[in-house]
């Protein structure tokens, strides 16, 4: 531990034990990279402590006030679980890569880029599965038409795992599967994050090439609770072309990019680019405006991988249940080249 850090974070006592959190025993780690920015990571001894949201902020206004130039990112852990009985392996250890799919805001297209992603790459040959992670909005059953699915337990050498569903070829397990749209919004969040975690650790996924994990918009306790329990290969960000440079976007970046994060980000892709009407077909108005990925792409340093228009049949598939890139040629073509980039990159990163 950084001793100049430990000297600022021994002044944050813990209401509960009464002591600071470093003699606590709550600091895992607190470093300051050759770039200045701060990195700390604490882990509580209790699953749910109530004080730690209150802690974190702490810890980031102390760090702030003593080194203003400074970015700091905490990192909250869950505590480690105690041995009762034998460990459980987690269960996606055996997956080949695990692709976060990120937004800054919600209603860009996030989930409809997920799921169609997913079939592209099914339709490229390879095993894939989601999982849809947005507590806030999870959408994934609807868009696969397996709302009513009830994830069954099942017992393999003693310990429990959760089945996702099987739909189009796709492995799915949702959120949504386990909190009611009718719970209210602050307890589903309190219930999310551990189911979310059982999710993350239990599910019994086939063998799958890839996983693609759907976020929550923007950056919070699901991304850090993701980002810390499972190894990301990469992420994908979506955006429209006037979301883009938003300071949730380039937030959501750097997040991934953070030292102690560092997930590498594949690629912008630009929903809703232009519409094309059907009779019209040479014509593209971008509603939206025009370029504004492929700017902020460049300044970013991040690579566009994909543009998609506004189509009815995209829209039609999320409501009925089909995504559109199953069966659309018009829409698979652009989701194609996105899944045949994302392969791209994602193998030359790992
Ligand atoms: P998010 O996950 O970012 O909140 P959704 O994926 O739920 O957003 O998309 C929001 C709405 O926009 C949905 O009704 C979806 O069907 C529609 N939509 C998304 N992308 C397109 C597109 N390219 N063309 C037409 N409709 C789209």
């Amino acid at each position: 531990m950084n001793e100049q850090l430990e000297i600022i974070l021994r002044r944050i006592m813990h209401p509960e034990t009464g002591e600071n959190i470093v003699d606590s025993g709550f600091v895992e780690r607190a470093e300051q990279g050759a770039d200045g920015d701060i990195a700390v990571t604490l882990r509580f001894a209790k699953a749910r402590d109530p004080f730690a949201a209150k802690i974190r902020s702490q810890v980031e206004a102390a760090m702030a006030e003593a080194f203003p130039e400074a970015k700091t990112m905490v990192i909250v852990k869950e505590a480690a679980p105690k041995p009762r009985r034998r460990e459980q392996p987690t269960t996606t250890s055996d997956i080949g890569r695990i692709i976060a799919i990120a937004s800054g805001k919600g209603g860009v297209g996030k989930s409809t880029v997920t799921a169609n992603l997913a079939i592209a790459l099914r339709n490229m040959g390879y095993n894939v599965g989601i999982l849809d992670a947005d507590i806030y909005g999870p959408s994934q059953p609807k868009m696969f038409g397996v709302e009513d699915y009830t994830p069954e337990a099942e017992k393999i050498d003693g310990n429990e795992y959760i089945v996702p569903a099987q739909v189009m070829g796709i492995e799915l397990m949702s959120i949504g599967f386990f909190i009611r749209p009718t719970d209210a919004l602050m307890w589903r969040g309190a219930m999310a994050v551990n189911a979310l975690h059982q999710l993350i650790h239990q599910t019994r996924w086939g063998k799958l090439d890839y996983l693609l994990v759907d976020l929550p918009p923007g950056t919070g306790d699901i991304h850090l609770s993701i980002i810390s329990e499972v190894k990301l290969s990469g992420a994908v960000i979506v955006s429209t072309p006037q979301q883009v440079a938003v300071a949730d976007v380039v937030r959501g970046v750097e997040m991934f990019r953070h030292p102690q994060v560092n997930v590498p980000v594949l690629g912008v892709v630009e929903n809703m680019s232009w519409f094309t009407p059907e009779e019209l077909p040479d014509n593209r108005y971008y509603i939206f405006g025009r370029g504004g990925a492929a700017q902020y792409a460049a300044q970013a340093g991040i690579d566009l991988i994909g543009q998609i228009p506004i189509i009815q049949s995209i829209m039609e598939g999320s409501d009925n249940g089909r995504p559109a890139a199953g069966i659309d040629p018009r829409v698979e073509e652009h989701y194609a080249l996105t899944a045949q980039r994302v392969v791209e990159k994602s193998e030359n990163e790992c």
